[in-house]
């Protein structure tokens, strides 16, 4: 019998803005790591924000080890390698310092050794950056897994404001997502008597809508718009954390994404697939798909599959696929499946294809 019991992991400090990561030694104080630590990062973001995190904690008398993870996509492989490294270092905290790969390897690596986990963000191209979820290939399903929500979060704007406004672009497309993947949520509840929470599902919600609304600041050099951008990014992951569930933020749209990186030969950014979802899943779910559309278009983010340099017959085949590669995750290509006559005309009437 269920208890109704439910348990929300949040992460005690979210640190937004310019030089944050000057305070990185504070937050480590604060939450008690004054021993040693190990630091997950990049070959490039190493250098970008590794090594001065590194210094920054050895400055408070911190043993700190490092471990650099080359891979642009994050592995299996990937994660093992560091879960040794964790388990033979045994740090209080582990830190993922760079973009998506490098945070999801060091978010789950540190999980699986139930070890703290500080997530240290050098782009916003997606959500990971406050979720308890982890996006790895290797596993058996092209879709996240639950890791563990970060304890703490630093988002320096002075660092991440210099990442190609492609990532930008991306992480807008994975908030505005939310616009469908809440109404996917609610569907599951109102069919499949799923667990739902309209606060949770207002939060993911909100977010969307703040891009939305924003979306005339958010453009390159705009640390206003950066600003909107990574609290919305912020908002989704504790979203996920408060919910426990991936549901508030990962609908159709989503599986529209996960179905591409199986089916296109070179896939394109998360956020930038999830986007373009968003404008035709929109569309099934009967919203106005048209404010999507210029939304990503005024934020620079692709709203067509020559954008995305992905085929049209392959996005065809994805919106075909989005529908089966989940079973458990019920949404609107449930209630409306999509065939390839009505795929193919769905990607044509939102100008997609
Ligand atoms: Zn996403």
């Amino acid at each position: 019998m269920s208890l109704n019991l439910h348990r929300m992991e949040l992460p005690r400090e979210v640190i937004v803005g310019n030089e944050s990561l000057d305070l990185v030694s504070d937050v480590c104080g604060k939450l008690g790591f004054s021993k040693s630590a190990l630091i997950i990062t990049g070959p490039t973001t190493i250098g970008i924000a590794g090594q001065r995190v590194i210094d920054l904690l050895q400055d408070e008398g911190l043993a700190v080890n490092r471990h650099i993870v080359s891979s642009n996509i994050p592995t299996l492989r990937d994660v093992k390698h560091s879960e040794e490294k964790i388990s033979k270092l045994r740090p209080q905290v582990v830190f993922g310092v760079g973009g998506g790969t490098k945070i999801d390897i060091a978010k789950l690596s540190s999980a699986r050794q139930r070890v703290p986990f500080v997530s240290v963000p050098t782009t916003a191209s997606h959500d990971g950056m406050a979720s308890p979820f982890a996006s790895i290939k290797g596993l058996d399903r092209p879709y996240s897994v639950k890791a563990q929500s970060p304890i703490a979060v630093i988002a320096d704007t002075s660092i991440i404001i210099n990442a190609p406004r492609r990532f930008i672009a991306s992480g807008c497309g994975d908030v505005i997502a939310k616009l469908t993947s809440t109404l996917d949520w609610k569907l599951a509840h109102e069919k499949r008597k799923e667990y739902y929470a309209r606060y949770t599902a207002s939060l993911a919600l909100m977010s969307a809508q703040h891009i939305v609304e924003s979306a005339e600041i958010i453009k390159p050099g705009s640390a206003e718009g950066l600003r909107a951008l990574l609290e919305s990014l912020v908002s989704c992951g504790v979203a996920m954390c408060i919910g426990g569930t991936s549901k508030p933020c990962s609908g159709s749209e989503h599986l529209f994404s996960h179905a591409l990186d199986l089916i296109a030969p070179k896939p394109a950014l998360h956020g930038e697939q999830c986007g373009l979802g968003t404008i035709m899943m929109a569309s099934l779910h009967g919203l106005e798909w048209e404010t999507v559309r210029d939304t990503l278009r005024q934020v620079g983010a692709p709203t067509t599959a020559e954008d995305l340099g992905i085929n049209a017959m392959h996005i065809v085949e994805a919106l075909v696929k989005a529908g089966e590669i989940r079973p458990d995750r019920y949404t609107i290509l449930n209630e409306k499946p999509l065939t390839r006559k009505s795929a193919y005309e769905l990607a044509k009437m939102t100008g997609v294809i």
